[in-house]
């Protein structure tokens, strides 16, 4: 008999506003977001096998021990001592380095199957614990039932991000984003340590307030528990965007042609690289597609003459129409 196998689809989220209060002494950001999960995800499948851990990740540099994957099946294992070990397969089509948290997602799914094919030896909560241990953001991505409250219409992350809540709604309506997802990658570490040498906030010294710094965030949240696209799309916003713009100017300008092609607003998620533009439905989402298209390729002849020290020139690879569970439609841009 072959062996059991379980595979995860591990979506990826967009912060769809994402402010930093200043720097804490610890040297870490405290930060307020709101994040949600959409239907881009990499798939990963895990079975047991004698010993060891095996990662096959295509399209992650770096040697497998690295791979947050990896890490994840060796704190799963140890913690609840398994007697065998894991091959780990995963199909990556979250961008990497594109601030959708990919690794963290994969990690998460892996925690989800280790558990199940330990015959789920402990209760859920455990595996938040383990996750913790990983990342920050680990625990947002582990995959959510139902529950009498509902489900999941957003998170709310503050802290250093890794106080998570998860805002739960009886109804949950569908939200619809366009994502460009570039063909370059963005730190966060140098994401944050620009936005230090441009801003250089200290975190404010007085304790904190059950309210939040910036009146946006509970409007996205509301917006994202009653669907409303155009509230949404006025309210996004991201304090990276700019320490982020300064060397990939690119994200501005992919934001200026999202709107002009129709979007609602859009916004870059986490430290970039990709850009989300809020729209209201599908077709809609078809039609603001075609006509960023459209403005893009017409810009094409400027921008080739504007010239870039990089070594590869910063730009598009496709754009991604996206539900919340969904991928449902995708194109390349010239
Ligand atoms: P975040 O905003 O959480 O920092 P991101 O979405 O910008 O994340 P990821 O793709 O999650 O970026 O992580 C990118 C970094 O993590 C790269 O340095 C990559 O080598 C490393 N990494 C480790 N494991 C993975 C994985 N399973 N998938 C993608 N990147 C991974």
């Amino acid at each position: 008999m072959a062996p059991r196998e379980i595979r995860v689809r591990a979506r990826g989220k967009i912060n769809l506003g994402l402010g930093i209060l200043g720097k804490r002494p610890d040297g870490y950001h405290e930060v307020e977001s709101v994040a949600v999960l959409v239907g881009l995800a990499d798939d990963v499948a895990v079975r047991a096998v004698p010993h060891g851990i095996e990662v096959r990740c295509p399209g992650v540099p770096g040697p497998p021990e690295e791979n947050l994957a990896f890490k994840a099946g060796q704190a799963v294992l140890q913690r609840f001592r398994a007697p065998f070990g894991l091959h780990i397969s995963i199909s990556k089509r979250l961008p990497v380095g594109g601030g959708m948290g990919g690794a963290s997602a994969d990690a998460a799914a892996v925690l989800k199957a280790a558990w199940m094919l330990l015959g789920e030896p402990a209760p859920r909560e455990t595996l938040t614990e383990i996750a913790c241990t990983l990342g920050a953001d680990v625990p947002m991505f582990l995959p959510e039932d139902v529950t009498q409250e509902g489900q999941v219409a957003a998170f709310l992350l503050r802290g250093r991000g890794d106080e998570v809540v998860a805002v739960r709604s009886p109804e949950l309506p569908e939200i619809y984003f366009v994502l460009v997802l570039m063909n370059f990658p963005v730190s966060t570490a140098w994401a944050y340590a620009r936005w230090d040498e441009m801003f250089a906030r200290r975190h404010p010294a007085d304790g904190r307030t059950t309210n939040f710094a910036d009146s946006r965030i509970p409007l996205i949240v509301e917006a994202l528990k009653t669907g409303d696209a155009r509230i949404l799309g006025s309210s996004v916003f991201n304090d990276l965007e700019k320490p982020v713009a300064t060397d990939f100017p690119l994200i501005h300008e992919v934001k200026r042609v999202l709107r002009q092609a129709g979007a609602l607003g859009a916004v870059m998620t986490g430290s970039g690289s990709t850009v989300a533009g809020i729209v209201i439905d599908p077709s809609h989402g078809l039609r603001v597609c075609r006509e960023f298209r459209r403005i893009w390729a017409g810009e094409r002849a400027q921008r080739l003459e504007k010239s870039s020290s990089l070594p590869v020139r910063p730009g598009i690879k496709e754009l991604v129409l996206v539900g919340r569970s969904r991928v449902l439609g995708r194109c390349a841009v010239s």
